[in-house]
C-alpha cells in the first residue's frame, strides 16, 4: 500500500496544503478548487520570554484558516455535481465558502448573526453569495439556516468530515516545518473546534503513519464570557452531555459558541493528549490585541483571545524547553471598524 505520507513526494510538490494529496480523501484526478492556499509561516515570536511559534493563519487568501477546510468541502461537492449550497457560520467560514463557491461556480447563501464583522459581509456579498443575517446569537442561525436545508445541501464546517480533512492539513505543516517532528504543545482558539479537531485528527494521522512518536498537548482557549467547554472540562463531565451555560458577549466573535456541536468529541481530543482548556477575559483579549497590533500584527480579535491564552501559559513552567506552537487564526482586515472601536475603548 502507498504510504499516506511520501516524504520525497510531497517535499518535490508547491508549498499548500494539497502537497498532502495522499492524506486528503479526494481522487487523485480531481482537479482541487484553490487558490493555492497553506503552507503558512511558522513564525517565533516572543510572548514575555517564551519562544512561541505562530502559525500564520490570517495569511490565507480569505484570510482566515477555515479556507483549508472550504477548499476540501468544495472541491468534494463540485465531484457530487452540487449547484447550490447553503452553509452558517460566524463569518469567516462563510467567507471561505463563499470564495470557493465562487470559483468553483457553485451558488450559494450564507447565514450569519446580525453582529457579525462587517468585513466578513462584505466578504459574503462580494464573492455573489446570497448573504442572510440572522437576529440573535449563533444558535439561533444555525436554527435559521436547518430550515434552509431542507431543501439544498448543507456544506456546513462543523458537521462535514471533509472541512476537518481539511483543517487536519495545519498538523501535516506543522510537523513538516519542524522537520517532520511534533512540537510538545499546540495552544489554539476554540469554540465548534474546527481547528482543534482537525488538528487532533492531523496529529494523530501522523502518528499512526508513524511519522511522530508522541501527540502534542492539544490546549484550547475559550473566551471566559462563553466557555461551554472549559466548563464541562471543570465539571469532569462523562457522558451527560453538553450542559447548556449562560454567555455573555465577547469581542471574540469567531469563538462565541454557546453549544458547541461536537463538544464532547473536543474535550475527548484534548483529554486523550494530556491537555486542557482555559479562559481569557475581555481585558485580556483587548490588551492581547493591542500589543499584537503595536509590533505590526493586524489580527482580528477573535485571533487575541488565542493570544492571550499564549501570554497565560507563558508563565507555566510545565512548557519549559517545550517547542510550543500556537496560531494566528483571521486578518485584521476582516474587522477594521471592531479593531479601531477596541483600541479606542
Ligand atoms: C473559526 C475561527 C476560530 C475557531 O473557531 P471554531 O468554532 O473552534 O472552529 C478561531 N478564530 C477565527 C478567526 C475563526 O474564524
Amino acid at each position: 500500500m502507498q504510504s499516506r505520507f511520501p516524504r520525497e513526494m510531497i517535499e518535490s510538490r508547491a508549498p499548500g496544503m494539497w502537497r498532502y494529496r495522499e492524506a486528503i480523501p479526494i481522487p487523485f484526478d480531481v482537479e482541487p478548487v484553490s487558490f493555492g492556499e497553506g503552507f503558512t509561516p511558522l513564525l517565533p515570536i516572543d510572548f514575555d520570554g517564551r519562544r512561541v511559534l505562530v502559525k500564520q493563519e490570517q495569511l490565507f487568501p480569505s484570510g482566515s484558516y477555515k479556507d483549508r477546510g472550504a477548499s476540501v468541502l468544495v472541491t468534494h461537492i463540485k465531484r457530487l455535481g452540487i449547484s447550490h449550497v447553503v452553509e452558517d457560520s460566524s463569518g469567516n467560514a462563510g467567507a471561505a465558502v463563499a470564495a470557493y463557491c465562487a470559483a468553483a461556480g457553485i451558488s450559494c447563501d450564507i447565514y450569519v448573526p446580525g453582529s457579525t464583522s462587517e468585513g466578513k459581509l462584505v466578504q459574503v456579498l462580494a464573492s455573489g453569495a446570497g448573504l442572510h443575517k440572522i437576529p440573535g446569537n449563533r444558535e439561533d442561525t444555525a436554527k435559521a439556516v436547518l430550515e434552509a436545508a431542507q431543501h439544498h445541501y448543507y456544506a456546513s464546517h462543523v458537521w462535514s468530515s471533509f472541512f476537518f480533512h481539511g483543517t487536519k492539513t495545519f498538523a501535516f505543516e506543522v510537523c513538516e516545518q519542524l522537520g517532520w517532528t511534533a512540537p510538545d504543545a499546540v495552544i489554539l482558539p476554540v469554540g465548534n473546534g474546527t481547528l482543534m479537531l482537525g488538528a487532533a485528527i492531523g496529529f494523530r494521522e501522523l502518528q499512526s503513519a508513524g511519522i511522530i512518536q508522541t501527540l502534542p498537548r492539544l490546549i484550547g482557549v475559550q473566551a471566559a464570557n462563553c466557555a461551554p467547554l472549559a466548563a464541562a472540562i471543570q465539571e469532569n463531565q462523562e457522558n451527560g452531555g453538553m450542559r447548556k451555560v449562560d454567555i455573555m458577549p465577547t469581542a471574540a466573535e469567531g469563538i462565541a459558541i454557546g453549544e458547541p456541536l461536537r463538544g464532547l468529541s473536543i474535550i475527548e481530543a484534548i483529554r486523550d493528549t494530556g491537555g486542557e482548556i482555559i479562559t481569557v477575559t475581555e481585558t485580556e483579549i483587548l490588551n492581547s490585541l493591542r500589543i499584537m497590533c503595536r509590533r505590526g500584527f493586524y489580527i482580528e480579535p477573535t485571533s487575541a483571545a488565542a493570544v492571550a491564552g499564549v501570554f497565560k501559559l507563558a508563565k507555566d513552567k510545565t512548557l519549559d524547553n517545550n517547542t510550543v506552537v500556537s496560531v494566528f487564526t483571521g486578518h485584521g482586515l476582516k474587522a477594521g471598524t471592531k479593531i479601531a472601536n477596541l483600541l479606542n475603548s
